[in-house]
Parts: C-alpha cells; structure tokens; sequence
C-alpha cells in the first residue's frame, strides 16, 4: 500500500469509528455513570447473604435447623445451635458467612424453609480487607434488616395459581375439541328412536323353520 493508500485508509478507520459514535449519540443510554448511579437489582438477584429479621418483633428468622449449612457446597457458613431449655427451641449462637469463599450460588435460600437466609440484591462489599469479608452473625443481621422479600408461602400461592391457570395452548385445544364433541352428541340415537334393524338378510341362508310359523 502507497503512501496516499495508507493515509486514505486512516481517514476511513476514524470515519467509521466517528459514525458508531454518532449513531448512538442520540439513543437512550445503557451504561450508567457509577458510582454517581446506581442501579437498582431485582429482588431475586444474588448478591450479598444477609440474615432476615421478623419485622416486628426484630428476632432472627433462623431456628438454626442447619439446612442451609449442609446445602452450601463451598462450606461458607458456619452455625453453631443452641436450644433454650424452656422453650425447647433451638437458636443460633453463631452464625458466620465467608463471603470471601461463598459462589452465590444461592442454595443457602433455596434450602431455607423459614424465610431466614437470603441473598440479597447488594453488590457494594468489595474490599481490600481480606478478613471484613467474614460475616458474623451481627453484621448479617445488620444488612438484613432492610431488605425486601416476599415470604416462600405466597412465593408457593403465586406458582401454584400460575401452574392451575390455563394455558393459552389448552384453551385453544378446547375450543378445537368442542366441534368434535357436538358432532359425537349428535351421532347418539334419541331414547325414543327405533333399535336398528338387525335381522341377517343374508338369501344364502335356510331360513329356522319354527320363526316362519
Ligand atoms: S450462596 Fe451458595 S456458596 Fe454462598 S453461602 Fe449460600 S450456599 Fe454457600
Ligand atoms: S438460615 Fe434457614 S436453613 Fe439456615 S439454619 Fe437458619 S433456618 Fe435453617
């Protein structure tokens, strides 16, 4: 390539990287300016492992049945239960989350039957303080107590009423299969109407001598 192909090839480069840039100038934009913006996650995104609170009583959810421990395949919790002699219920006496192990994999909240454990839609823990990343039971209560979720019974109510709801497809089937169910009706005989004559009229037949008299 000459030395005018070289410069004319340059232009063209620049020219097109000008014409992505200008094409989207005028659009809505996806990024955003962080850590002046903040985007607001979903409920169901997995950050941070927080530790749910009754609302109004402000006690922890947990009865530490250690589902969640034995689900987490990296062993980033650590329980240690304790049962009240007069209630006979078992509590938490410590409860520790590595968060510097932990894959937020999520299946700490899936194994919890008592709307205790959650990963809550916080992504802000980076740190360079190695050790802050252990949460104790405290901390994860802290970070908790905040959160919005929506219990597992009506989570179960809102997937049952989804699964009993028809389907468009079905719906659409019935209506098919309607036609077909009318035409059926309409092939049996009225209880009124004459049996079918059923006699062989076969002429190779004798026929009984003693039905002719
Ligand atoms: S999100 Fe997964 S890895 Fe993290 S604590 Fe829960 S079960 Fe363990
Ligand atoms: S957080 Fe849930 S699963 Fe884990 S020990 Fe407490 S009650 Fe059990």
């Amino acid at each position: 390539m000459g030395y005018f192909g070289k410069i004319f090839s340059g232009i063209y480069n620049l020219s097109l990287g000008l014409w992505t840039t200008l094409k989207y100038l005028p659009g809505r934009s996806i990024t955003i300016q962080y850590p002046k913006e903040r985007m607001e996650m979903f409920e169901k995104s997995r950050g941070m492992v927080v530790l749910l609170s009754d609302k109004e009583t402000g006690k922890l959810n947990c009865n530490a049945c250690l589902l969640c421990q034995k689900s987490c395949p990296v062993a980033a919790i650590t329980i240690k239960q304790e049962k009240n002699e007069e209630t006979k219920k078992r509590f938490p006496s410590r409860f520790d989350v590595d968060t510097l192990i932990c894959c937020f994999c999520g299946l700490c909240e899936e194994a919890c039957n008592f709307d205790a454990i959650k990963l809550a839609p916080m992504y802000e823990f980076a740190t360079t303080d190695k050790a802050s990343l252990m949460f104790d039971m405290d901390k994860l209560q802290e970070i908790g107590r905040d959160v919005k979720y929506t219990p597992r019974k009506k989570r179960a109510k809102k997937k049952v009423a989804a699964k009993s709801a028809p389907k468009k497809d079905d719906a659409a089937a019935e209506r098919k299969a309607e036609p077909t169910t009318q035409k059926i009706a309409q092939q049996i005989p009225e209880p009124d109407s004459k049996p079918a004559d059923t006699t062989d009229k076969n002429p190779d037949k004798p026929e009984n001598p003693e039905t002719k008299q």
